[in-house]
């Protein structure tokens, strides 16, 4: 039987009721047409690493090299929370074979480019989100997008293509690896 395409997704965008205002961002271009031919795995790195539902907003403040996740209204630092779920979850993506993401734009956390980085003195200064920094990081190959960049037909069709080449890929890969176990095995045996 042929193993589901899995790819991650903000969850905000399926619909679930996990933003700071408890609100979402369903995206029918990703459940209608995505959906027909991946199973989603709902990420929400905010509510992963512990925040509420509702929550005070945040915003990407400080170096772009190292941005910090912070509170507008009340300064609270958040940023060593979401760097060490960020560690954790991605170590679980990757168990779970996921194949693409797809991220929710302009968020301090998901944003895939240009979130605009505060406090640092200096205008027009932009990094990615912490959670999506992350999953660039350890997936450098892995087809990825945000959400709205797939609203057009021509990028959404690209996408479904480079995910279904990184699936054959790693299928062909896994293939091969099982090929090669039992000849080891057998030249252990032979030659002690
Ligand atoms: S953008 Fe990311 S962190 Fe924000 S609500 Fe959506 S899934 Fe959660």
């Amino acid at each position: 039987m042929t193993q589901p395409i899995i790819i991650g997704v903000s969850a905000c965008l399926l619909g679930e009721h996990v933003r700071y205002d408890a609100g979402h961002k369903h995206d029918r271009h990703i459940t209608d047409i995505l959906g027909a031919y991946f199973t989603f795995v709902p990420v929400c790195p905010e509510v992963g690493c512990g925040l509420p539902i509702p929550r005070e907003a945040m915003r990407l403040e400080g170096n772009p090299a190292a941005p910090r996740l912070m509170t507008i209204q009340s300064r609270v630092d958040r940023t060593e929370r979401m760097l060490v779920y960020c560690a954790a979850k991605v170590g679980g993506l990757m168990s779970e074979d996921i194949c693409g993401f797809i991220f929710k734009e302009r968020s301090p956390s998901c944003g895939l480019t240009k979130i605009p980085l505060s406090g640092n003195g200096v205008s027009e200064l932009f990094a990615i989100g912490l959670f999506a920094h992350e999953v660039v990081r350890c997936f450098p190959l892995m087809p990825m997008e945000e959400a709205e960049r797939l609203h057009n037909p021509r990028i959404r069709n690209d996408f479904i293509e480079r995910v279904l080449l990184y699936y054959r890929k790693k299928d062909v890969k896994k293939e091969s690896c099982m090929d090669h176990t039992p000849l080891k095995a057998n030249n252990l045996l032979k030659y002690p």
